[in-house]
């Protein structure tokens, strides 16, 4: 069985049995580990060759296609035309370098995210050796039996067997982004592509239904892999800040312009040459360009992006970053985000008695009751809840597993218990249709064959199906009136003491071969409440305290039941005492001014349907609140894409929600999402620090410069020296501030507003402090060596060492905004002292080797002028401690 054998053939037109055939499938079994590797290694695996993204020169060139460079770029040309030959080489040999970093950094930021986005599998569920598997999608191969169901990504081509209200969007393929349903008829051979309803494509999603295929193509023989490769889209590397500082840069550029003219024209004015007067303009542009700033940005951020990652949070959009440092409200689901998602029946109650039962996790050790023999409405209740299942549970050393739903394992555990194995059930009670379960209708049903009688069996939420029944089941298993107080009580009982409660009923079907939405209506017969923990998080209820004091709210948004979500709640802290729970019938009935107020004061929302989450976004951006929202099935994309930052689950979550999501838990935990927040808030804050540290050195040449011209003074550092400067200092210097460790006060200050100016009041004094003390320290030493008849070039060669030494100084100032230099640990960030190492050695070069020498008209200097040097470093870095401790004080 060749590719090419496979490619040929018209799947749709084939009833489903022959195309089983000829791929030597079986719906039941599944392919078995065998033929599976034979046919890996025949077909490759399941992935589509990325198409080669943006082509490297192109990428190479663009990184001169900035205003910043380009200037550095016009000022190299007139400088070569005024025959500076040597200037003009280094101004070049300084851009290229600038383009080299900046090429390998954004290829590394690019790929490093592209990966990221790529390490969110897509898991499968598929039918191999007779039981169902989850796996990565990249495993399958042809003639492999996919389950499909509503929210999963179509992992490959399928021919469909089996559909049971299965609707799929095929946007991706046709680009008709309105549900087509899908079924397992056989169709003429010249259907269209778009109407080939037998057919799930790769690519395309399922929104609602299940149903099941057997794999026809794979890889790049999909229909998608055939009509176009996959396009390597390269992430966008900006985000709203890199966006303002490039708004910021321009405005620069128009300001240094004009000084530098300004300059030239004073100059002129004093009778100084053209020449001189050219060379100080461009001293001045080359000088007060922070031609580092683009590219350190780019990587503070893809640094942040991770740690996060690392912290088990994928963030999928770089702007999230960001965001995430300014989210003031989370709204969690709770099953699985905020709770372990590891259901274990606690207690039943049917037939009007309490039933407990004992063991714990997914081991089916543990009693019902007594350990006795189960009956009656009690054994009914086990049985339809073994039945009305999709869960499997299995052993692997010694661990016993479960896949599918834990609400439904936990099902299938307990019965055990009672002797009900649920695959001698199922055998003996054969399926014959189902309602499969959706959030919004909070039920789900099946079909049976009972000795010959047809039964429905139900489970779902208690409000669903007890408004529903018209009667119950006793003890001894005899249709009694419904007791429906009794009922009720017992659910608020388990409900209150933080139980998840499913309510099980069944209807006799009569000679019924299918079941629709209107058959539960007909009239249920209660037969019991199982109650069922699900414990939180230990270190979800460590992360909503540090939420807390972060000025953050966390609000739990559950499709459980008020008084369960409300138990949770109190447990995590979510929820204080007194404050109650609003359900999603009460939601339904408020405007939208009012729910705008009940959102402000309410934290626990239960019962809330997928679509009533995006309300509940609305209303809450519409109070000025940024919101992060987690959300797992396809009805939850509206939501996550209209909050802020948009959550999917990595584990439990739906394909559909994931790539609503800007950020994708690899655990599903919540705790996950405050590492994030606190990532971003660090991420933020190390590029105000880098902000804060690069802009004095570029003010104060600026500065030097514009002093030097209006004194009538020689330049005191040549363009070329600044270039050295501003190049070194902030790849060795500047740049180890992104390795800086997350301060321990980012979670204990309130969330950033949307829209502040990057650079606070304080940090703009800051930054005029610092680089009036770069003006004076290196103007100053360079003033007193000429005074002390030294040379031009060792005049200079001590004003340059001034910047980088002041510069190495103010960076431990600059490794916490607030906090003084002296209280953090000194050895926290190694990178810090490597790049002092580096740059220490680059000076060193810079002062004493010929070659430097004669290239930057530098000299050697002595040790008096180091000491010098060294004094006004500390001064400043004195200046500026007791500036912050004044401002801390205040
Ligand atoms: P969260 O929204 O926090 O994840 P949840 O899992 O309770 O909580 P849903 O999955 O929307 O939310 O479930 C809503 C209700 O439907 C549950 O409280 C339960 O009563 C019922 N339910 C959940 N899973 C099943 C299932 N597999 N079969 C039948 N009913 C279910």
């Amino acid at each position: 069985m060749s590719t090419s054998s496979l490619q040929d053939v018209a799947w749709h037109s084939l009833p489903a049995e022959e195309a089983a055939a000829r791929l030597a499938a079986s719906f039941e079994q599944g392919l078995d580990d065998a033929e599976v590797s034979c046919r890996r290694s025949q077909h490759g695996e399941n992935r589509l060759t990325p198409a080669p993204s943006r082509g490297p020169l192109l990428r190479f060139a663009l990184q001169f296609v900035q205003p910043l460079v380009l200037v550095l770029v016009l000022a190299g040309l007139v400088t070569a035309v005024l025959g500076e030959w040597v200037d003009a080489a280094v101004i070049f040999g300084v851009t290229l370098v600038n383009a080299i970093i900046g090429f390998i950094q954004e290829g590394r930021a690019e790929s490093a995210l592209a990966a990221l986005a790529r390490s969110v599998i897509s898991e499968v569920t598929v039918l191999r050796g007779g039981g169902k598997q989850r796996l990565s999608s990249t495993e399958l191969v042809p003639g492999d039996v996919v389950l499909l169901a509503a929210g999963d990504k179509v992992p490959a081509d399928l021919r469909l067997f089996r559909s049971r209200d299965l609707q799929a969007i095929e946007a991706a393929l046709t680009g008709e982004s309105t549900a087509v349903a899908k079924s397992g008829d056989t169709l003429p051979e010249n259907t269209l592509l778009g109407e080939r309803c037998n057919m799930a494509y790769a690519g395309t999603v399922m929104i609602s239904g299940q149903g099941a295929g057997v794999v026809v193509a794979t890889g790049d023989h999909t229909e998608t892999g055939r009509i176009s490769r996959l396009i390597a889209e390269a992430p966008d590397l900006t985000t709203p800040l890199t966006r303002r500082m490039a708004v910021f840069s321009n405005w620069l550029l128009l300001a240094i312009g004009l000084l530098a003219a300004l300059t030239f024209a004073v100059g002129i004015w004093r009778g100084e040459s053209a020449f001189a007067m050219f060379m100080a303009a461009v001293a001045l542009a080359v000088g007060a360009i922070p031609e580092g700033l683009p590219a350190a940005m780019t990587i503070t951020l893809a640094i942040g992006v991770s740690r996060m990652a690392r912290r088990r949070a994928i963030i999928r959009k770089l702007p999230a970053v960001e965001t995430l440092g300014s989210t003031t409200v989370i709204c969690s689901d709770k099953t699985g985000t905020l709770t372990e998602n590891q259901m274990t029946v606690r207690e039943i109650h049917a037939g009007g008695v309490r039933t407990v039962v004992s063991g714990s996790g997914y081991s089916p050790n543990g009693k019902v009751g007594d350990g006795g023999d189960v009956t009656g409405a009690l054994r009914e209740c086990l049985v339809a809840g073994a039945l009305c299942n999709d869960a499997g549970l299995s052993r692997s050393n010694r661990h016993w597993e479960i896949v599918g739903d834990p609400t439904e394992g936990a099902l299938l555990v307990v019965a055990r218990k009672a002797g009900l194995d649920e695959r001698t059930l199922q055998k003996l009670f054969p399926r014959l249709d189902e309602i499969p379960f959706d959030s919004a209708r909070q039920y789900m049903a099946t079909l049976h064959d009972i000795d010959g009688a047809r039964v429905a069996y139900f489970k779902g939420a208690l409000e669903q199906l007890l408004s529903r029944s018209l009667s119950m089941l006793d003890g001894n298993g005899r249709s009694v009136a419904l007791r429906r107080e009794e009922i009720e009580s017992a659910a608020a009982t388990m409900a209150a003491a933080g139980l998840r409660v499913l309510a099980v009923a069944r209807l006799a079907a009569g000679a019924a071969v299918s079941l629709s939405a209107s058959s539960a209506e007909a009239g249920l017969e209660f037969v019991g409440l199982v109650g069922m923990v699900d414990p939180p998080r230990p270190k979800a209820i460590a992360a909503v305290r540090t939420c807390h004091a972060a000025g953050i709210t966390v609000k739990m948004i559950t499709g459980d039941h008020a008084a369960t979500a409300l138990s949770i709640a109190r447990q995590m802290g979510i929820a204080r005492a007194g404050e109650t729970a609003i359900g999603g019938r009460e939601l339904a009935a408020l405007d939208d001014a009012a729910l705008c107020e009940v959102v402000r004061r309410v934290n626990v929302f239960a019962r809330v349907e997928p679509a009533q989450k995006l309300r509940l976004v609305r209303a809450l951006q519409a109070n000025g609140e940024v919101v992060a929202m987690t959300g797992d099935g396809v009805n939850d994309a509206p939501a996550l894409k209209q909050a802020d930052i948009g959550i999917a689950m990595g584990l439990g979550g739906t394909e559909v929600a994931k790539d609503a999501a800007e950020m994708v838990l690899t655990d599903d935990d919540f705790a996950a999402i405050e590492a994030a927040v606190e990532e971003g808030r660090g991420v933020y804050d190390n590029l105000v620090k880098f902000i804060t540290w690069t802009l004095p050195t570029n003010f104060g040449e600026g500065l030097v410069i514009v002093a030097a011209i209006l004194a009538g003074a020689t330049l005191p550092i040549t363009p070329l020296q600044i270039l050295w400067i501003n190049m070194t200092t902030a790849v060795f210097l500047g740049l180890m501030l992104a390795f800086e460790p997350i301060e321990h006060a980012v979670m204990r200050r309130p969330p950033r507003p949307p829209g502040t100016p990057i650079l606070d009041a304080a940090l703009v004094w800051r930054i005029v402090l610092v680089s009036l003390l770069l003006l004076a320290g290196s103007f100053g030493l360079f003033l007193r060596e000429l005074a002390q008849g030294h040379s031009l070039a060792e005049a200079r060669t001590v004003a340059v060492n001034v910047f980088v030494v002041v510069e190495g100084m103010y960076l431990f100032n600059c490794r916490s905004l607030k906090v003084s230099a002296l209280r953090l640990r000194l050895f926290s960030n190694p990178a810090i002292w490597y790049g002092i190492l580096v740059m220490a050695l680059l000076q060193a070069a810079l002062t004493y080797l010929p070659l430097m020498n004669r290239l930057f008209a530098t000299a050697p200097i002595g040790g008096r002028e180091w000491l010098e040097i060294g004094a006004v470093g500390v001064l400043a870095y004195l200046v500026v401690g007791v500036e912050k401790q004044l401002r801390a004080r205040r």
